[in-house]
C-alpha cells in the first residue's frame, strides 16, 4: 500500500505496489465510513493479500487480508514513520509505470519496511540503504569506489550526483561535494547492506552520508521528495 486518496463520499483510490503486477491503482469502496469493513487493512505501509474485480476504468478491491501490519510498528514512532513515508513515496516515484512487473522493487520495499518495523536498526540507516538500493534497481546505481567518469580505482574524494558517484581529482566537476573518506565508505556499506560496517560508523559520517543520498535521490527524481523535507535526522 503506497498511498491513498479520496474518491467521492466514502471511497478511496489506493495505489499499491504488487508482487506480480507492479504498480496498481484500485478503488476501495466504503473505506472512509466509520463502519467500514476494511478496518486498517487498506492503509499505507500495510502488506496485504488482495483480490480485485476488473472495472471499466479502475479495478475494485473485493477482498483484503493482512499479511504484515507494518503500519502499527511504524506508525507509533515518529522517526520510523517519517522515514517509512519517504520509502513509500520513493517506491511510488521509481515505479511509475502501471502494471509493469517490478518484483525487485517490491521485495526491496517489503524487506525495508520489515526492517523499519522491527526497530533493530536505525530508521535513518534503513531508509538510506533502501534509497540507494531502490535507485540501483531503477538503473541509477551510484559508484562509491571507481571514478564514475573514467573508472579509475578509488578511493576518491569527490562526489557528484549528476556524474553518478565519486569522481577522481582529474574528472571532478565544479560543484562536486567533498565528503569525508569515512562517509564514502559508509555509503558503499549502505548500498551493499554491510550492516556491521554501518553499525560501526561514526554518527557524523552517517549524517553526512544521509545528505549525499538525499542529494543523489533528488537529482534523479528531478525535484525533491515532499516527505523528505519533513524528515528530521538525528
Ligand atoms: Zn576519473
Amino acid at each position: 500500500m503506497l498511498r491513498t486518496h479520496k474518491l467521492g463520499e466514502a471511497d478511496r483510490i489506493i495505489t499499491l505496489l504488487t508482487r506480480n503486477h507492479g504498480r496498481v491503482r484500485a478503488v476501495a469502496k466504503g473505506v472512509r465510513r466509520t463502519t467500514s469493513r476494511w478496518g486498517s487493512r487498506l492503509e499505507p505501509f500495510t502488506h496485504v493479500d488482495l483480490q480485485l474485480a476488473e472495472g471499466r476504468n479502475l479495478d475494485t478491491i473485493t477482498q483484503a487480508e493482512t499479511l504484515s501490519p507494518f503500519s502499527g510498528e511504524i506508525g507509533l514512532d515518529y522517526e520510523r514513520y517519517t522515514s517509512g513515508t519517504v520509502m513509500l513515496e520513493t517506491a511510488d516515484r521509481l515505479v511509475s509505470e502501471e502494471r509493469q512487473p517490478a518484483l525487485q522493487q517490491f521485495l526491496l520495499l517489503v524487506g525495508g519496511l520489515r526492517a523499519m518495523a522491527s526497530g533493530e536498526r536505525g530508521p535513518s540507516q534503513v531508509l538510506d540503504s533502501y534509497l540507494l538500493r531502490s535507485l540501483a534497481v531503477a538503473g541509477y546505481a551510484p559508484s562509491f569506489e571507481h571514478c564514475a567518469r573514467c573508472g579509475d580505482e578509488g578511493p576518491h574524494r569527490w562526489f557528484s550526483p549528476a556524474a553518478g558517484g565519486v569522481l577522481c581529482a582529474t574528472c571532478r566537476v565544479p560543484g562536486s561535494a567533498n565528503p569525508a573518506p569515512q562517509t564514502i565508505a559508509v555509503l558503499g556499506a549502505l548500498l551493499a547492506g554491510d550492516w556491521e560496517a554501518v553499525a560501526a560508523a561514526d554518527p557524523r559520517h552517517l549524517r553526512e552520508a544521509s545528505g549525499v543520498i538525499a542529494a543523489y535521490l533528488a537529482w534523479h527524481l528531478e525535484r525533491g521528495l515532499r516527505s523528505l523535507e519533513h524528515l528530521e535526522r538525528r
